[in-house]
């Protein structure tokens, strides 16, 4: 019997959705209703488990699923013992701490001896003990963020994007204790099939993250000024030039990096480049 890659990704949250939307830019497709929890693709060897984030790092350890989708936060938090195959750009956010917003805060000392409400209560241990504090952790599961108006805790260990959930709770940041994103997790023992499955799974993602970082550029240009802007342009080997109907002017297309791109749209100009058109990439093959 053909392998099939088991993938496990979050049911309903905030990963979810992402997950998703990359396994089918992937080109990998299946059907899924909203209450499954499992869905197999049509036209790709894999199933989907639907689960909790919190059990994801469990299964992939088990070998119950092959790869899973997580925050790298829940990945460390659960401490398993899975492989990180990549990061995957999405869901990026911040653990912190934060304290309520009246209190003056200059340093880490500050939490010596406070009571601080988490659900990381790992990651928020190694932090308190590399900082040398001694901090009463108390684990909650969710609502964190209320934790100090009602009494419960002095300050709070949580995940913040940006930043309106605590001001709306009266709370202020103070500390980053670790950056996360989506990751991909896979098992250790995967056996030779299924590694060949995942390599081909890894490199569909590469093609679609490089597609993502790149912008496909085409523009007009007179003749003469068509040295310096090639100049301008790397390309994926270099650019091409095609010569436009009218004498005298060539079409020039290209890639350029998303991070590039504005200033090197600005120089196009100032070289004499005219009709600039930015295409989005949907795959980009290395
Ligand atoms: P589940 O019901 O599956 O246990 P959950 O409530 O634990 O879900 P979510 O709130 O859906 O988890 O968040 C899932 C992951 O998304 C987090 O572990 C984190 O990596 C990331 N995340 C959480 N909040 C944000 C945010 N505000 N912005 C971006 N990413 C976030
Ligand atoms: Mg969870």
């Amino acid at each position: 019997m053909k392998k099939t890659l088991r993938i496990a990704i979050q049911k309903s949250g905030r990963l979810s959705e992402q997950s998703v939307k990359l396994i089918n830019e992937c080109g990998i497709h299946f059907n899924n209703g909203k209450s499954r929890l499992k869905a197999v693709s049509y036209n790709f060897p894999a199933e989907f488990l639907f689960l909790r984030d919190d059990d994801i790092p469990g299964y992939v350890e088990d070998g119950v699923a092959d790869l899973g989708i997580v925050g790298e936060n829940e990945m460390v938090e659960k401490a398993k013992d899975v492989l990180l195959i990549k990061r995957l750009g999405f869901s990026k956010c911040r653990l912190s701490l934060a304290i309520p917003r009246d209190k003056a805060y200059t340093e880490p000392s500050y939490f010596q001896a406070k009571n601080i409400a988490t659900s990381y209560p790992r990651i928020l241990h190694q932090f308190l003990k590399e900082k040398q504090i001694s901090a009463h952790i108390h684990e909650i599961s969710g609502s964190v963020e209320i934790a100090p108006s009602i009494g419960l805790a002095d300050a709070v260990c949580d995940i913040v994007s940006s930043g309106s959930t605590l001001l709306s709770n009266g709370l202020k940041e103070v500390e980053t204790i670790f950056r996360s994103e989506a990751v991909l997790l896979g098992n250790h023992q995967a056996s030779e099939e299924k590694k060949d499955l995942i390599d081909q799974l890894v490199f569909r993602i590469n093609s679609v993250q490089a597609g993502k970082g790149n912008k496909y550029i085409l523009l007009n240009a007179p003749k003469d000024a068509t040295e310096a802007i090639v100049n301008l342009l790397p390309g994926m080997r270099s650019p091409t030039i095609v010569p436009l109907a009218m004498s005298g002017w060539n079409s020039i297309h290209s890639v350029v990096q998303e991070d590039q791109f504005w200033e090197v749209i600005e120089k196009l100009r100032e070289a004499g480049a005219e009709g600039i058109l930015v295409v989005p990439i949907e795959k980009m093959i290395l």
